[in-house]
């Protein structure tokens, strides 16, 4: 067979990155990177593990560790994903966050539509606790594979082996479409970063016009970044809001109001 052949044989790798929060157990970092290395993705990122990778971690990995050794350490997610186009969190329990929540079938068919406009990070938590809560609001959408609810949580590698599965099911084209989860990836998609600053200046604005009235503004401005987040901003569209805010914040400045943002 000539390499073309081959090449075409070989679906190509997705932009999709495996994010690994606070991982706890070593181990659990060499049994991820060879649940994603035997579904095809290669691009493990780590976000401030507690132990670094070790021995376990190689013996888990049972040949993956060439994931490992390339895996990006970061302090926090927001560094991890600051360039990302998309990022998904999976969360073992069904706890009513203010996020849309996807099945693992729908996050696949949402990752690879959107891994052309940009990286895309699939985001796993700690094995004791999971993503807390400020972690959860950095991402777009947050994902729950529906386990028993009486029994939820499956082991770190066993939940990235699942979501890694069915990105490999889209990649390959059997994977069962998943239509609930087609939201238009467009050209020019906003990076996590510039979502990030925009959001801070609206928190900012808020404070200046006096919107919250003595409430605290986290329900609000979780209920923004969500609506925000479904609109799948591009970044003319982020400067342009970032604009009206900057002029309602000096028309706040003007009447009196508020700090010089
Ligand atoms: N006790 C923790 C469980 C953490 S399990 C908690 O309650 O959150 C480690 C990680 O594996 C989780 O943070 C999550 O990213 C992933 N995970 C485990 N079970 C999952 C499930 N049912 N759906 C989605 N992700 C899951």
């Amino acid at each position: 067979m000539s390499d073309d052949a081959i090449s075409q044989d070989i679906p190509a790798t997705p932009d999709i990155r495996i994010v690994l929060v606070g991982t706890q157990h070593p181990g659990n970092i060499g049994a991820a990177a060879r649940a994603m290395k035997t579904m095809g993705l290669s691009q493990l990122v780590l976000v401030a593990p507690e132990k670094a990778p070790d021995r376990d971690t190689e013996a888990m990995a049972a040949g993956a560790d060439d994931l490992v050794a390339a895996a990006p350490v970061h302090a926090t997610l927001a560094d991890a994903v600051a360039d990302c186009a998309l990022v998904l969190g999976c969360t073992a329990r069904n706890r009513r966050v203010q996020l849309e929540q996807l099945d693992p079938r729908e996050a696949a068919v949402r990752a690879l539509a959107f891994a052309g406009q940009g990286p895309v990070a699939l985001v796993f938590g700690r094995e004791r606790t999971g993503l807390d809560n400020n972690e959860l609001q950095l991402c777009h959408a947050a994902v729950h594979i529906p386990s028993d609810p009486a029994f939820s949580s499956l082991n770190l590698a066993a939940a990235v082996q699942v979501l890694s599965y069915e990105v490999r099911m889209q990649v390959l084209g059997v994977g069962t479409p998943a239509p609930a989860a087609a939201v238009i990836a467009r050209e020019g998609l906003a990076q996590h970063a510039e979502l990030e600053g925009f959001f801070a200046q609206l928190g900012e604005a808020l404070e200046q016009i006096d919107f919250h009235k003595g409430r605290t503004p986290d329900s609000a401005m979780r209920k923004l970044r969500r609506l925000y987040l479904r609109a799948g901003l591009d970044s003319a569209e982020v400067r342009l809001l970032r604009g009206v805010l900057a002029d309602t914040q000096r028309m706040a400045m003007l009447a009196g109001r508020g700090k010089i943002p």
